[in-house]
């Protein structure tokens, strides 16, 4: 049996809270948690009133593993909780969404315009035969009329699909057909590094290829193409049918239990699962999560820069944020168009105080250097989130200081498109923070780690306590991931596949969640996300995991990002093989001896690298996710696995020849 190797990156840095979130954030008192873990259902159920309900519910939770009901019986709708008791109430002249697209423009939109926008999409889509129940695709790039589509979707009862406008036309073909989509809402176009993105054209691909289900397609004017393109039956022009509509819809009563959304995952480990949504759950946690972990307030301008295609563009941008009636910014294209001061030029201009973002971008901006957002206004931010991936402690530092100049909290949220909303995360007014931990499970979140052999080693229910006080000193201890108890926002399985749901998710620990995470918890109950279980390497009988490895190479000041595997070895089971990208000014030196030492010094000589590859790029998911799978096929030599959800396949090509040169 594999032993865990427990003494990896050592990582002492603490952040207590700082005195501001302390005293004044939403949650200042660790005494949520006990109360929560003695009865999660009451728990959630508490937290539920917060939503406008048309009828209560009578139950609040129902388990027939793995299948989870939240709040039976409730009648609710999500549109009207993000937007409609807004509108009608003191915050109708409130910005909810300010907008800034690549090329410039800037748009805000009020609760009470959002209200009547969204009315009239949700009108057309009923004109264009859509009603409570159907599906509808949305491959629109990152406008306000993307979110204002979910709405209107919601509104009606219709269930979304939304589409990431960056993948292929067989994407498209295949999540639309997969979801039996009625409807398609595209635009002619939209901007993405200086260029056009022809989605107009990609959804005519798809439906080339075939989407049976498809009976019309709603195109949004972006570009300008409504001026040029023909008309046809099936192609409807946002122009010529959305202006027209009633500003008046009425929202549809939805049971708890109906149908949200159905999301596909990013596809980092294999092809993407159509993830399903429910109402009442969904809304729930997504809202008390947004106002604690963000400690979202009234004048706050909150900006999450994930696209709507992934599900943090859900929960964070949309569904969380305006449930919450807060002002949320959201932005069309590139951080390096038209400068790589992008980003920090939209903090400073409409003073944002709240930023979630994802390590793959921290790194990136790393890599470009601090002149950039030294140069802009940064003072109007006082709290920083990050989600997607482990952050390595070097990039949390750096966000840290370069960022958040050493005065907002960093909030490393865990979750996953299954848990619907953040599940390990610090809470700003109460937890002392680790860079590279996501510390501890949310209220009312029961989490635990497991062995090999399917054991619980370690459990979380109660007051994890301040870290640094260690209140229950323990070993650390490293296993799986897994959660104990069912949540609100919990996926109801996979879209017309049942048994997948079962497989993926319920098969590893019969009487646990399985997300497919490794993760160790410190002496302090910390919880630290270590990867995919199946990346976890196994080297000479210690697992060791991904993450460590790459965050002692990241820790190195020559290195920008790195991506580490376990390769075939006849004696220790599995050698560490590492890609690594060099930072600008280091690009072409001879580091490979001074990193394997960098490693061994930092960790141990058993996670000594034993060969490191300086590359230019790795193979990365649209969403920006690090795709080891493809690297330990171009170290095996193998031919290539699933690629289409890949961001730019000519990487992994072009990396797979480097290699095997190298090797041959
Ligand atoms: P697929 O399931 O199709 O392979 P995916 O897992 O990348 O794709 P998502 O649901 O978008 O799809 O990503 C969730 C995963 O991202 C988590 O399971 C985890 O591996 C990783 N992750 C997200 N946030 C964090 C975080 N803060 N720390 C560590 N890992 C994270
Ligand atoms: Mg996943």
């Amino acid at each position: 049996m594999s032993e865990t190797l427990e003494t990896l990156l050592d990582e002492n840095r603490h952040f207590p809270p700082f005195d501001a979130f302390r005293s004044h954030a939403h949650l200042h008192d660790e005494s949520i948690y006990a109360t929560a873990a003695a009865d999660p259902v009451s728990f959630w159920e508490k937290e539920a009133l917060a939503l406008d309900w048309i009828e209560k519910w009578h139950t609040g939770m129902e388990w027939d593993r793995p299948f989870a009901k939240w709040f039976v019986g409730g009648k609710l709708n999500a549109c009207h909780n993000c937007v409609d008791r807004h509108a009608d109430g003191p915050r109708a002249d409130k910005i909810a969404i300010v907008w800034e697209g690549e090329p410039g423009e800037v748009r805000r939109i009020t609760y009470r315009d959002l209200k009547a926008e969204v009315s009239k999409i949700a009108n057309a889509l009923k004109a264009l035969g859509v009603g409570k129940g159907d599906r509808v695709s949305i491959y629109l790039p990152m406008v306000p009329e993307l979110a204002m589509t979910m709405l209107a979707c919601a509104r009606i009862g219709a269930a979304h699909s939304v589409v990431f406008g960056g993948f292929s036309a067989d994407s498209l073909a295949e999540r639309t057909n997969d979801a039996q989509a009625k409807v398609i809402v595209t635009a002619d176009g939209g901007y993405r590094r200086g260029n056009v993105v022809p989605l107009l054209k990609i959804t005519e691909d798809a439906l080339a290829i075939g989407c049976p289900s498809v009976d019309k397609i709603l195109v949004l004017d972006r570009i300008g193409g409504y001026q040029i393109l023909g008309h046809s039956e099936r192609f409807v022009w946002w122009n010529d049918i959305v202006p027209n509509q009633s500003s008046e819809c009425p929202c549809e009563p939805m049971d708890s239990e109906d149908l949200l959304y159905i999301l596909y995952t990013s596809g980092s480990t294999g092809k993407p699962k159509g993830i399903v949504h429910t109402t009442g759950g969904y809304m729930t946690q997504t809202a008390a999560t947004t106002k604690w972990v963000f400690d979202l307030n009234e004048g706050d301008v909150y900006w999450c820069t994930a696209d709507c295609g992934w599900v943090t563009g859900h929960s964070y941008l949309v569904y969380g944020p305006l449930a919450n009636g807060a002002t949320v910014v959201m932005y069309e294209g590139a951080p390096d168009s038209p400068d790589k001061d992008r980003f920090w030029r939209i903090i400073e201009r409409h003073r944002v105080t709240i930023l979630y973002t994802a390590p793959t971008a921290i790194r990136a901006f790393m890599k470009w250097g601090t002149e950039y957002p030294d140069r802009c206004d940064l003072s109007s931010l006082r709290l920083l989130g990050s989600v997607g991936e482990p952050i390595n402690p070097e990039a949390w530092i750096w966000y840290h200081e370069t960022i958040g100049k050493s005065r907002c909290p960093i909030v490393d949220t865990w979750w996953q498109t299954e848990t619907g909303a953040i599940m390990i995360s610090p809470l700003p007014g109460i937890t002392t923070t680790k860079p590279g931990s996501a510390t501890h499970p949310l209220p009312g979140i029961l989490a635990a780690i497991m062995n090999e052999d399917g054991k619980e080693v370690y459990a979380e229910f109660q007051n994890p306590g301040k870290s640094g006080e260690a209140p229950h000193a323990r070993p650390p201890v490293g296993g799986i991931l897994a959660i104990k108890h069912p949540w609100p926002a919990m996926t109801r399985g996979i879209y017309g596949d049942p048994d997948r749901y079962k497989k993926t998710y319920w098969t590893r620990f019969e009487e646990y969640y399985f997300p497919g995470d490794g993760a160790k918890v410190d002496e302090d109950g910390c919880f630290w996300l270590l990867g995919r279980v199946d990346d976890i390497m196994l080297v000479a009988g210690h697992n060791i995991s991904t993450m460590e490895v790459e965050s002692a190479l990241v820790d190195h000041h020559a290195v920008a990002e790195a991506a580490v595997i376990g390769k075939t070895h006849d004696l220790k089971g599995q050698a560490i093989s590492a890609f690594v990208i060099l930072k600008q000014d280091h690009a072409g030196e001879d580091l490979v001896d001074e990193l394997k030492a960098h490693v061994a010094g930092k960790i141990g000589a058993l996670a000594r690298p034993d060969d490191i590859f300086l590359c230019a790029d790795l193979p990365k998911t649209r969403s920006g996710k690090i795709m080891r799978r493809l690297l330990r096929d171009v170290a095996e030599g193998r031919a290539l696995g699933d690629t289409t959800t890949l961001a730019d396949a000519a990487v992994v090509n072009a990396l797979k020849v480097q290699y095997e040169d190298k090797e041959g």
